[in-house]
């Protein structure tokens, strides 16, 4: 048995076992030689030395952009860890100093918006429609992400 470093047209190297030299010549001639990484039969023995540089170099980068990939894919989920972070402090600021009014939040927003109740931090929930009331009569209001609903 006899070990080549092959590759294929496309610059893919892998290695294959042959009887001998002879083997290889007919089998590669006749398209039995596949690329385990494409798939074309375009196969000839890679040149030693240089080929060894070339592909050790390229292993090489490739790594690197998997690493790379890493990196971003690390970097993504920081980012959205401190925005966790920062909303579910925004909402314990909030529940620990404003004023719970439940699902009343529209109406009393709106109440200390026309001056019919003391100016405070509320805090509470609002439907879909109530927020858009809110916004079209100019009441100012933030919502909090991932604010939990209590079951109560
Ligand atoms: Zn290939």
């Amino acid at each position: 048995m006899i070990l080549y470093k092959l590759q294929c047209c496309d610059e893919h190297s892998f290695d294959g076992w042959f009887r001998d030299g002879k083997t290889f010549d007919r089998q590669a001639k006749a398209g039995q030689i596949e690329c385990p990484y494409c798939g074309k039969t375009e196969i000839s023995k890679a040149p030693m030395a240089p080929n060894i540089a070339k592909s050790a170099s390229h292993d090489i980068e490739s790594a690197n952009s998997v690493a790379g990939d890493r990196v971003t894919e690390t970097r993504a989920h920081q980012v959205a860890q401190q925005i966790l972070e920062a909303a579910t402090k925004a909402r314990e600021y909030v529940e620990k100093n404003y004023e719970d009014v439940g699902d009343k939040f529209a109406d009393e927003a709106r109440a200390m918006h026309y001056g019919e109740r003391e100016e405070g931090g509320i805090y509470g929930h609002a439907s879909e429609k109530e927020e858009k009331e809110l916004e079209e009569e100019g009441i100012d209001f933030v919502r909090v992400p991932g604010s939990n609903r209590k079951n109560s």
